[in-house]
């Protein structure tokens, strides 16, 4: 019974994650958009705020439904050939700022310069960035935080990241890659970016790909998480017959050419846009317009 309640709620929380996102697309396009045309210190301020929020917002639903999709044992892997130096490299520095407004040091250290993998890209760099963001949020003014790569055999990555931050309580480690688990700050200020998923998605997906995480942590004095993964072989992808075969397209019911003095000029790139929620919709031909020739249809 239990087990069932269980799946209904994850069915639950996938299906309304689901639902969040569309107006989430449209609180944080906008956003963006005003931020990016706007002078005015206070304006822009508010308008930080708010699409910072809303991006977390969205973040968190993602993760929400990564992991519904995992329970259902839907979340499928998608290896590709990318440099994993390169990557990590870009991730973590991408944090630059943020671990600079906090005073945060950021070291990045590797094995090899470069180095060829095989895996799935996208949920490696989710990995990376739960651990990457804990590793700053977690920590204090002053602090250091080291993202480490080795390639301690030809067919094994291991990823560490140490932090000098407010470490994790003996008594709380066997516990933190539970769901909805999130740790006592014991008087530090607790983040505000907590929802207790990052580290159980993380642990999931590392597994997924038969990885291993360890933790290892004393309070007041820092943490480490260490990753270690199996390398498969290098495949380079072929464009795969099915993926050269031109998709047919969809019947033209209600179909709506935007108007015609956008559409006539020949030299523009057209991007048919198949989406049937209508607002998200009109954001989209009200992004891409002015650049593109577009087509609309609903399904
Ligand atoms: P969240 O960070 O959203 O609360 P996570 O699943 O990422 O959720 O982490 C679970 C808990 O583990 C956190 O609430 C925090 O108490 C603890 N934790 C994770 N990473 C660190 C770290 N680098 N240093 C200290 N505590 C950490």
């Amino acid at each position: 019974r239990l087990q069932e309640l269980d799946q209904l709620k994850s069915r639950f929380f996938a299906n309304i994650s689901h639902e969040f996102r569309t107006p989430l697309t449209l609180i944080l396009g906008p956003l963006q958009q005003l931020l990016a045309i706007t002078n005015q210190p206070k304006e822009r301020q508010q308008l930080k705020t708010a699409a910072t929020y809303a991006q977390r917002l969205l973040g968190m639903v993602n993760q929400i439904l990564d992991l519904g999709q995992l329970e259902a044992g839907k979340l499928e892997l998608n290896p590709v050939a990318f440099d994993i130096v390169e990557l990590a490299k870009a991730i973590y520095y991408s944090f630059q700022s943020i671990a600079e407004q906090q005073d945060i040091q950021l070291e990045f250290e590797s094995s090899k310069e470069s180095r060829k993998i095989y895996l799935d890209k996208g949920k490696l760099e989710q990995v990376l960035i739960n651990l990457i963001d804990n590793a700053i949020k977690y920590n204090r003014p002053g602090g250091q935080v080291t993202l480490q790569l080795q390639f301690p055999k030809k067919d094994q990555l291991t990823i560490q990241l140490r932090d000098t931050g407010i470490g994790i309580p003996a008594a709380s480690l066997p516990y933190i890659f539970q769901f909805y688990y999130r740790g006592h700050t014991n008087g530090h200020t607790r983040p505000q970016a907590s929802s207790g998923l990052g580290l159980t998605l993380t642990k999931e997906l590392i597994e997924l790909q038969n990885g291993q995480i360890k933790v290892e942590s004393q309070e007041g004095v820092g943490t480490t998480f260490t990753v270690n993964l199996p390398l498969p072989p290098v495949v380079q992808k072929e464009l795969s017959e099915h993926l050269l075969k031109p998709v047919p397209l969809p019947q033209p019911i209600n179909w709506e050419t935007t108007p015609a003095d956008t559409n006539k000029d020949e030299s523009k790139t057209s991007i048919l846009i198949v989406e049937d929620h209508q607002d998200l919709q009109r954001y989209l031909q009200s992004c891409l317009q002015p650049t593109y020739k577009l087509w609309l249809a609903e399904d």
